[in-house]
């Protein structure tokens, strides 16, 4: 099928719910994507932050294959092997106790909001389920997660939204104080706000969020759905922030491309959901969890501050250029923003560079890219190389 033909059957057969960019995807290999007419892309998105083996990384692709071909699925009423390995794994990396697979980032955010309030149910009783999440977020589309989303934008339409959350401005403490309250049960952030922007949420701050969480028995609860599987250049970004939570969810990369989340939660949250509170028929899917064993093994010491060297490269790389549309670079690991200068576009910028073969993303007010982490520096400079011809 030619990109053309891609698109129209697309246009007419799929429900009209992404801005898509013009471009058909038909296959790929490391950090390159091809259309169906082999033209090439360089990829700064990995999807969004999923793809962080890249494509056609040989021990993925044999491992998901050995697994299809072994036991594709069964039902969490049975016991099977990849997912107990993997839980095994995020649980001895993190120093949390125990996970909930689920299948997508919101519905992680939702398990982790479900045992919140049941945490506090379970203690103190009803009356004591407010979550405190903070302006500019982004927590998901299902009616709780949008709301628990702190932008007014996403508060629309889908009346009646679920009730109990609260906003707060992040790294401001005293905004954090003025939203508490005696209903209160939790409170949840992205340490590096993804979708508002790649803002990276201050040290001390999160430090101290997390003192005023043990002190109230608020449960911290962190979504590391972006942020979490290496790509700040940590397994999770709660590690460089020197904190443990009582609840990460994750999600994006942690099956190199397979739909798979889940939760970590620490000791005092093991119980809390118990048979009958909480399931999945997809949840912990063996192949999926297959896949995720072949990121963590990938995902060494080492490789984790290679992903640290390389994004500190294309930050310093890309501000060289000097292009008259960027200003600054933020971020944490191969997780990075560009700002876009005044009278220049986001939207604009972004399709100009995927004409010229360079896939990127745009989030909040500027740019955002998440190339694969096993992208090479002859990638790199080949994307760098586009963003000057395109945009010099
Ligand atoms: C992408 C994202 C979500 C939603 O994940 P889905 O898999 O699209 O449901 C939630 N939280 C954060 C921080 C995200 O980046």
């Amino acid at each position: 099928m030619t990109s053309q033909e891609l698109k129209a059957l697309t246009g007419q057969y799929i429900m009209n719910t992404y801005g898509r960019f013009p471009v058909a995807i038909d296959h790929g290999q490391g950090a390159r994507l091809y259309d169906p007419e082999g033209n090439e892309y360089i990829d700064f998105t990995s999807g969004i932050g999923v793809t962080d083996l890249g494509y056609g990384y040989q021990p993925w692709v044999d491992a998901v294959a050995a697994q299809a071909k072994k036991l594709s699925h069964a039902s969490n009423l049975f016991y099977t092997e990849p997912p107990a390995l993997l839980a095994k794994t995020l649980c001895e990396r993190t120093g949390e106790s125990c996970v909930f697979f689920a299948n997508g980032g919101g519905e992680a955010n939702e398990g982790m909001i479900k045992l919140a309030r049941k945490y506090s149910f379970d203690k103190y009783g009803k009356g004591r389920a407010a979550i405190i999440t903070l302006n500019n977020s982004f927590h998901g589309r299902t009616i709780t997660t949008l709301m628990a989303t702190g932008q007014e934008v996403f508060h629309n339409y889908f009346f009646p939204f679920t009730e109990g959350f609260r906003y707060a401005d992040a790294n401001d403490l005293a905004s954090l104080e003025a939203a508490a309250g005696d209903d209160v049960c939790a409170v949840m952030v992205e340490l590096v706000q993804g979708e508002g922007g790649v803002l990276p949420l201050d040290k001390e701050y999160v430090q101290a969020v997390a003192k005023l969480c043990a002190q109230r028995d608020w449960l911290l609860l962190v979504d590391e759905v972006q942020t979490g599987v290496g790509r700040t250049g940590s397994l999770f970004a709660f590690q460089q922030y020197g904190v443990l939570p009582d609840v990460v969810s994750f999600a994006k990369g942690i099956a190199g491309g397979l739909p798979m989340s889940g939760i970590l939660a620490s000791e005092k949250c093991r119980n809390v959901l118990g048979p009958g509170t909480h399931a999945t028929t997809f949840g912990a899917n063996p192949v999926c969890a297959a896949a995720g064993l072949v990121v963590q093994e990938t995902l060494t010491d080492a490789f984790l501050e290679e992903v640290k060297t390389k994004g500190a490269y294309l930050r310093q790389q890309i501000e060289a250029l000097d292009l008259p549309c960027f200003g600054k670079t933020r971020g944490l690991g191969l997780m990075i923003g560009i700002e876009v200068k005044e009278g220049y576009d986001k939207g604009d910028i972004a399709a100009k560079l995927i004409e010229n073969g360079l896939l990127v993303l745009t989030a909040g007010p500027g740019m955002r890219l998440l190339p694969p982490l096993v992208i090479t520096k002859e990638e790199m400079d080949q994307g760098l190389a586009i963003m000057k011809k395109a945009l010099g």
